[in-house]
Formats: C-alpha cells, sequence, structure tokens
C-alpha cells in the first residue's frame, strides 16, 4: 500500500491536475461510468465532531474508495490543528486490497475549487470579464485562485458577511495583479461570473442583484438547510449540478425544488455539459447557476492523480499491508 501524506499534497498537486481530475469525472458521472455511494455523516457524540464517509466507484477511471472525516470544532482552539479534517482510501477495484492512502485536506480545498472552474469554463461567457466573490473564508481563496485561469479576468469585486475577511481575497487579487474591490451586495451585479462560498443558512444573494449572462457557482452548501442565493434565483436561472440527487436534497436547488419553483429534471448535470449532450448556456443573456455541492468521486479522483504524481517523483511511502 502506498501512503502519500498531508504534508506532501501542497508540492505534489496542481490546480491543473486537480481541474483535469474533477472535469474528467463529471464527465464519467453523467456518462454513467462512475457513481457515488450514499453519503455518510454522524454527530458522534465525542468533541461535538461531525464524522462521515463519502464513496464512490469511477469504473472508466478504475477509480475505488472512499473519503473519511469531518469537522471537529475544537481542534484551532484546542490543538493548533484545522477544524476539517479528512484521509482519502483508495482500492484496488480489481482485488478489493487497500491500495493507497492519502491526506485529504488540501485535496479538499482543491477538488472543490476545481469543479467552480469547470462550471467557469463551460458556462460562463468567454467574454466574462469581472469577477465577484461572496465568501472570503479558507475556501473562498482557493476559488478565485482557480476561477481566475478560466477567462481574462481584468477586476475582482466581493462582498462578505464579515467584511474584515476581505482581505483574504483581496491578497488573492492582488497576486495575480487585479484590482479588488468591496462591493454591497447590489453592486455585485457588476460581475460576469459569481462565486459563492459561505457557511450561511439564509440567502444573501438576492435574483434582483444578479445581471443577465452571468454565471453564479454556488458552492457553500453542502447540508440540509443551509442556504446562500434566493430561491427565486434558481428559476430565473438554467440550473447545473455535480449530482442531481444531492442538489435537490442538500444543494442549493433543495430550497427552490421544495418551495415548486422547479423541478428536478430543470437540474442539468455539468457532466453532461462536459460530454456535450446537454448545450449549457445557450445564450449571452441567460444566467447560469452551478450548484456543486460535492460528490466523493472528485476526491477519489485528486487522490488518484496525487498518488500517480508521488510514484513518479518517488516521494509515495511504501508499506506491506
Ligand atoms: P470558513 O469558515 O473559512 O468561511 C465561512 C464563510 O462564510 C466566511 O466568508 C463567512 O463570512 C461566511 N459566513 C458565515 N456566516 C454567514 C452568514 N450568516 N451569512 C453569510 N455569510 C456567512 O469556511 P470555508 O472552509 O470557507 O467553507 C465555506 C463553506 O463551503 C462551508 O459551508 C463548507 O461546508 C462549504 N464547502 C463546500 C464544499 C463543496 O464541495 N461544495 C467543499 C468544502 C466546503
Amino acid at each position: 500500500m502506498l501512503i502519500v501524506p498531508e504534508r506532501e499534497i501542497a508540492d505534489l498537486m496542481t490546480r491543473d491536475a486537480a481541474f483535469d481530475a474533477v472535469e474528467k469525472v463529471f464527465a464519467a458521472m453523467a456518462a454513467r461510468d462512475a457513481y457515488n455511494f450514499p453519503v455518510v455523516r454522524e454527530a458522534i457524540g465525542h468533541e461535538d465532531a461531525l464524522y462521515g464517509f463519502k464513496g464512490g466507484f469511477d469504473q472508466a477511471g478504475l477509480t475505488l474508495g472512499l473519503k473519511a472525516g469531518g469537522y471537529w470544532p475544537n481542534n484551532l482552539e484546542k490543538r493548533n490543528l484545522i477544524n476539517h479534517q479528512s484521509t482519502v482510501f483508495l482500492f484496488d477495484p480489481d482485488t478489493g486490497k487497500a491500495k493507497a492512502m492519502v491526506g485529504g485536506n488540501l485535496l479538499t480545498a482543491l477538488r472543490t475549487a476545481a469543479a467552480s472552474s469547470v462550471s467557469i469554463k463551460h458556462l460562463a461567457r468567454d467574454d466574462a470579464r469581472v469577477i465577484g466573490m461572496i465568501g472570503a473564508g479558507h475556501q473562498a481563496t482557493f476559488q478565485l485562485r482557480a476561477a481566475l485561469e478560466q477567462r481574462q479576468f481584468e477586476k475582482v469585486i466581493g462582498w462578505n458577511y464579515h467584511p474584515d475577511m476581505l482581505p483574504n481575497i483581496e491578497k488573492v487579487a492582488t497576486e495575480a495583479g487585479l484590482p479588488f474591490e468591496a462591493v454591497e451586495l447590489d453592486g455585485i451585479g457588476e460581475a460576469d461570473v459569481i462565486i459563492s462560498i459561505t457557511s450561511a443558512f439564509a440567502p444573501s444573494l438576492m435574483a434582483d442583484h444578479v445581471a443577465p449572462g452571468t454565471h453564479i457557482a454556488c458552492m457553500g452548501t453542502d447540508t440540509k438547510g443551509k442556504q446562500e442565493v434566493e430561491s427565486a434565483l434558481l428559476a430565473k436561472a438554467s440550473v447545473f449540478t455535480d449530482e442531481v440527487a444531492q442538489s435537490i436534497s442538500i444543494g442549493e436547488a433543495q430550497h427552490a425544488v421544495a418551495e415548486g419553483l422547479i423541478k428536478e429534471s430543470d437540474v442539468g448535470e455539468i457532466g453532461a455539459v462536459i460530454n456535450g449532450t446537454n448545450p449549457g448556456r445557450i445564450s449571452a443573456k441567460q444566467i447560469t447557476l452551478f450548484d456543486g455541492t460535492g460528490v466523493g468521486l472528485q476526491d477519489l479522483a485528486v487522490a488518484a492523480a496525487v498518488v500517480d504524481l508521488a510514484v513518479e517523483k518517488g516521494i509515495a511511502i511504501e508499506v506491506d499491508f
């Protein structure tokens, strides 16, 4: 069995490799070559932790496994460890033998950023020049860094519920040589692409805030009850997702579906757009919305890519197991 420790991931994994792995696995999901297993998520009654498993099998890429981990809210204060902790386990689909154990913390951020980037590549207008961020926490910086590679953006604008966090995304814009402007929510309509990545349980972005032709990637809602954008916005937009079942149950579309504003059949798969079986954006005035809920296959895809890179560079630790 191979081990790729968390400490090695930053030097091994590139944004390009994460993007390719995620784009490929979304396509495989839409072609029914890959599927996710039901998610397990439990409050374990210890340290207030939420622990669970996200797994799947990609028959096209021959990737089988799971990500185990969750959220330990006291880690940072008590132990100087980050609160999100996860590990990916890969298995040989021919034999069932454990194949690799890979640190999953940084990979989670990279695969989540890759997902919205894939949506921008396939759904945003080619002439998108202004990108708007809603959210300025840990994931937001990864999201912005990856998104900037998808179009010739000339300006970053941003809004955050906690304005004191905005320098986090301003720093990414500055590093990319782009101007940054903090805006009120009614100013976010200047953006051609909006990424929303917050832990909110009530909408910030309203349908009226968004101009025709905008692409929105809603990346924060991954649990029942969370919500980042007004349901009416989904009714106005063409909605796409990584996995429809998750989108309508734990993703941003859960609210619009529950309120009867859209139906399950209104939600398209981003993989079908990648495969060319769904046309995706068909006009410059259309609002497109990607509901990125986060699937186990994304984790397995980036973990398999990083194992290959670690083997190539002689960094993978081999243990007799
Ligand atoms: P974080 O704690 O670092 O940042 C949280 C962000 O949410 C900050 O910008 C904060 O200001 C904002 N926020 C908090 N309360 C708010 C409110 N009431 N209204 C509006 N904004 C509010 O968290 P993070 O690590 O950046 O994660 C952000 C979200 O992304 C979380 O909900 C997390 O579960 C989700 N996430 C999704 C995926 C996926 O695949 N879709 C993957 C990883 C994380």
